[in-house]
């Protein structure tokens, strides 16, 4: 099967799980929700005993996603359950991380604000200046982890030149891969040890499941993370796995539209009197756009950027005023969703922060789904002109309503 094209991921995304069952031969592999399994013999050595070690459904979507990286994939209940795992098992209190500084909110409040608290000290760094990463290094880094693209800022990370750092420097380097997923770009291809995904993000791609994967080329990382997964009870839902399972088979297609779809927003918005700026890794204006076209699969994925003229007030009137994007703290659906990072994925992260990455308060995010560009184009541009109009037309008129 090829990877050479988006058309090559999608025959390994339809074929790549576990095949046909034999007692029934259904096309579609079942649902199965048991928590426990019939043991043929006492002391025996079984594939699945009890499902929160290991499920044929979990196993299922593990082949699925590894078949798309030619990796060993472990999947858990959340994206942040994965990251979790990765770093139970390989760093250890007096340990120090590598982290990219503009990465989702969530991401750096379990460094800063658990992981602190077991003794693991973590640099943000900006990761799209491979030096400041370099000198970041110390003798008890035990693992950079990057994201690219940023969250939301869309900033993006050389992932074989760092990959080279870490290996000069012989640490563990993993990306958040959640973004662009497989079709799009291939991170353990450039020389990272490992990627971890939130899969309720496009890999499931309907708004339907939560759940988290981490996959790695290293077998012995991949039974250490089954190990901790075991000990955590982070495994995803048998349920959630199957939905997941079913997303994966039209993921690059997904993509493929979403990316088009983000693109044409993206020069739309761009053309906008009243958008100050566009972060969109296909614009001719992006500042990386040269890293974006190598390191990208040809598109640039479904998630854009951008601010308005009038800052945070008109930011939050364009929010309120839209009708087919929805306003919610998520990404990678087929539906168009909205998020204002300062308030919703990023409030967690302090404001000092967000400032310094380039979060600024009246940043929007846009995550393009699978209706027609155009309607979502009309959808900001009626919604931006709305939070334009002169606010002395409606206060005028509350006035003299007052005054009668
Ligand atoms: N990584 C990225 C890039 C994300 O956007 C998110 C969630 O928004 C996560 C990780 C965490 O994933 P989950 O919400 O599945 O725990």
């Amino acid at each position: 099967m090829s990877h050479s094209s988006i058309a090559g991921f999608q025959t390994t995304a339809i074929k790549g799980g576990r095949g046909v069952d034999s007692s029934h031969r259904p096309l579609v592999s079942p649902l199965v929700p048991s928590t426990t399994f019939v043991q043929q013999e006492v002391g025996g050595e079984a594939e699945f005993a009890y499902s929160r070690v290991s499920n044929p459904t979990v196993s299922d979507l593990e082949k699925q996603l590894g078949a798309l990286e030619d990796a060993e994939a472990v999947c858990f209940a959340s994206g942040l359950a994965a990251e979790t795992a990765l770093l139970l098992a390989v760093v250890k209190g007096g340990d120090h991380v590598v982290c990219g500084d503009a990465v989702y909110g969530g991401t750096v409040r379990l460094l800063g604000n658990v992981f602190a608290g077991l003794g693991v000290e973590t640099s943000f760094v900006d990761c799209a200046d491979v030096e400041a990463v370099r000198g970041a290094i110390r003798a008890n880094t035990a693992l950079i982890l990057a994201e690219t693209p940023a969250n939301p800022t869309l900033k993006l990370t050389d992932l074989a030149a760092l990959a080279s750092i870490a290996k000069e420097a012989g640490v563990l380097y993993a990306v958040d891969n959640t973004f662009m997923t497989p079709v799009l770009q291939q991170p353990l291809d450039l020389g990272a040890d490992i990627t971890v995904y939130s899969t309720t993000k496009h890999i499931e791609g309907h708004s339907s499941a939560v759940g988290g994967a981490v996959l790695t080329r290293d077998a012995s990382l991949a039974e250490r993370l089954r190990f901790i997964r075991k000990c955590t009870g982070a495994i995803q839902s048998p349920f959630g796995a199957w939905i997941t399972g079913r997303g994966v088979k039209t993921l690059p297609i997904r993509i493929e539209r979403q990316s088009q779809h983000a693109q044409r927003v993206a020069e739309g918005l761009e053309a906008n009197e009243f958008v100050s700026a566009v972060y969109y890794p296909g614009l001719a204006s992006f500042p990386q756009s040269e890293l974006a076209e190598r390191q990208h699969n040809g598109l640039h994925g479904g998630v854009l950027a951008f601010e308005v003229v009038g800052g945070t007030e008109a930011a939050v009137r364009v929010l309120e005023a839209v009708e087919l994007c929805v306003l919610a703290e998520h990404m990678g659906a087929v539906d168009t969703l909205i998020t204002h990072p300062a308030t919703m994925t990023h409030s967690d992260v302090p404001a000092e922060h967000r400032r310094k990455v380039g979060i600024s308060d009246g940043l929007i995010r846009l995550s393009v789904g699978l209706e027609s560009p155009a309607d979502v184009l009309a959808d900001l541009e009626r919604a931006i002109a709305l939070a334009h109009e002169p606010q002395s037309v409606k206060g005028g008129g509350e006035q003299c309503a007052a005054v009668a």
